[in-house]
């Protein structure tokens, strides 16, 4: 309470003007919060056991229902955000993408995973009972969106996407730095809750700015799981709430991650300039403000790593500033470059345009030898925003050295010609045991959403490394497995009577 009589009512900020604009959102109060939570209790299973095609329809017609929002969401994000038309544009598309993309794994009933192993009543010493297993959905989740994805990692993004998908009612703590785009999208879901005749409760959306509404949420009893993106703190205080809860839950919270790029001497060789400018090109889109902006690179001491550095530099000296979301991430990053700037042996070589806006982003880069980036653990925290740090390392032991001093990693790149590929294939292992995706000659900014995607890696990139965020896998991570042994047919639910009524696969004595 303290908290909300020094906080002003929550209003949408212009990052690119200071201004506010639009409704105030006062604050959920504790009954909004505990009708929410009981709504979504008393929801859960008669949402769960919904037919597949139901909740498959339901998921497409929110889509619909997005795009019939039409231009004044777009509109409004980009005020909100400071985030270009064409971004915001394509990240609505990414958003309804991946709930038909959803709609099309609930068709299909894979994640149901149902298996049967039949009775042995004659098996000696002892006989076999009928068994029989499939995925249950976790019950009512929690969803926390990050402030730099307002559609595709927000309201309706991919953790509610794969919540509902799984069965799982969804309760949104709506960003504060995006409440009307929140309000409009949770509009969105609500019509199509309506529209399929099922329980109220499905989903809600609180929108607030206290401490006190998230933790309250995650600490619900009547909440089973935690779906978050956002910064490390965030997700750590979450992760510890969860755990300290009489029943602990999982919390799959998406952190921090910086990417780290490895330049391979042939590719380095062949290709420096271009490298360069790519790497400036991939650091720079959108204020450098993605999750798997490419924050750090390796590559060997030499005249190529010049080459390199002298075309990024170039380039970043020409990249023009971008207003960043919120003067708060704005001042972060000024903050972490700042501290870079401060750092012994840690050499400043561009900085971007500087323009004449507020909270306007300008870009950073630096170097460093790998002796002091392994002494200096500063110099391998995230900076949110256009910020990278070059290392420089002697020779290929020292390379796997401190490749594997890192942390977790959403991604970890190799830029690399057919000549690199036998010194590339000892450092897979480490990537491997550092990362959720490992690339070759790309950039790990643009992560699409399909099947095969991970989204996801040790700690601090996740809070799970069993999981992904982005793609159909994440519908696993609000599903648990239930057995049924020796149930009559006539209780089994329907994946699991002897009929098959609903067609899907299923692994009988382990074989599909
Ligand atoms: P954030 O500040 O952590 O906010 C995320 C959400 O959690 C917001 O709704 C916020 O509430 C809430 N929240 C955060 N800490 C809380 C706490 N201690 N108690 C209660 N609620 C809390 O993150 P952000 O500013 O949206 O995003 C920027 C960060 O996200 C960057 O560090 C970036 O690297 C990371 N990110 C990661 C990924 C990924 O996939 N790993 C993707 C995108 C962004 P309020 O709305 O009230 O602030």
């Amino acid at each position: 309470m303290a908290e909300a009589a020094v906080k002003a009512a929550l209003r949408a900020l212009n990052p690119a003007t200071n201004e506010h604009f639009g409704p105030s959102f006062p604050e959920p109060s504790a009954a909004q919060i505990e009708a929410a939570c009981a709504a979504a209790a008393a929801a859960f299973d008669t949402y769960r056991e919904t037919d597949l095609e139901t909740r498959a329809a339901f998921l497409e017609a929110i889509a619909a229902e997005i795009e019939a929002l039409g231009d004044e969401l777009i509109q409004t994000a980009m005020a909100e955000t400071g985030l270009p038309q064409a971004r915001i544009t394509g990240e609505r598309g990414r958003t309804t993408g991946q709930l038909r993309l959803f709609a099309q794994v609930v068709r299909r009933g894979d994640w149901i995973g149902a298996r049967i192993d039949p009775a042995m009543p004659e098996r000696t010493p002892l006989p076999r009972a009928d068994l029989r297993q499939r995925f249950i959905p976790l019950g009512p989740v929690v969803v926390f969106g990050a402030s730099n994805f307002p559609l595709a990692f927000s309201t309706g993004g991919g953790d509610t996407a794969s919540a509902l998908a799984a069965g799982c009612p969804v309760i949104v703590k709506g960003h504060s730095a995006h409440p009307n785009t929140g309000a409009m999208i949770g509009g969105a879901i609500d019509k199509a809750v309506k529209a399929a005749g099922l329980p109220a409760g499905v989903f809600a959306l609180l929108i607030g700015q206290q401490r006190t509404l998230g933790a309250g949420l995650v600490a619900d009893p009547r909440i089973k799981a935690v779906g978050f993106t956002g910064s490390r703190a965030g997700g750590v205080a979450f992760m510890r709430i969860a755990a300290e809860r009489r029943e602990p839950i999982p919390v799959f919270a998406e952190m921090s991650s910086i990417n780290p790029v490895v330049l391979m001497p042939a590719a380095l060789a062949a290709r420096a300039e271009a490298l360069g400018t790519a790497f400036i090109g991939s650091l720079t889109m959108g204020a450098g403000q993605f999750c798997t902006n490419p924050g750090l690179v390796f590559a060997l001491d030499g005249p190529d790593l010049d080459r390199f550095e002298a075309a990024a530099t170039a380039a970043l000296t020409a990249a023009q500033p971008q207003v960043m979301l919120t003067p708060g991430i704005f001042g972060a990053y000024e903050q972490g470059v700042n501290q870079l700037l401060d750092r012994d042996g840690v050499k400043l070589l561009a900085r971007g345009c500087v323009g004449d806006g507020v909270n306007q982003a300008v870009g950073a880069l630096f170097s460093v030898d790998a002796e002091t980036f392994q002494r200096d653990a500063v110099l391998s925290h995230e900076v949110f925003g256009s910020s990278s740090l070059i290392v420089r390392v002697k020779d290929a032991g020292q390379l796997a050295e401190v490749l594997e001093g890192l942390e977790g990693q959403l991604t970890a790149t190799l830029q690399m010609d057919p000549a690199d590929a036998e010194a590339a294939r000892p450092l897979l292992p480490i990537l491997e045991r550092k990362a959720g995706r490992i690339l070759a000659n790309g950039w790990p900014t643009g992560v699409e959403v399909s099947n095969a995607m991970v989204h996801g890696g040790p700690f601090p990139a996740t809070s799970d490394p069993r999981g992904t965020s982005v793609g159909t896998r994440a519908i696993e991570r609000f599903l648990r497995p239930v057995c049924y042994q020796d149930i009559p047919d006539t209780l089994l639910p329907a994946a699991l009577k002897a009929d098959n009524p609903l067609g899907v696969r299923r692994a009988i004595d382990g074989v599909l």
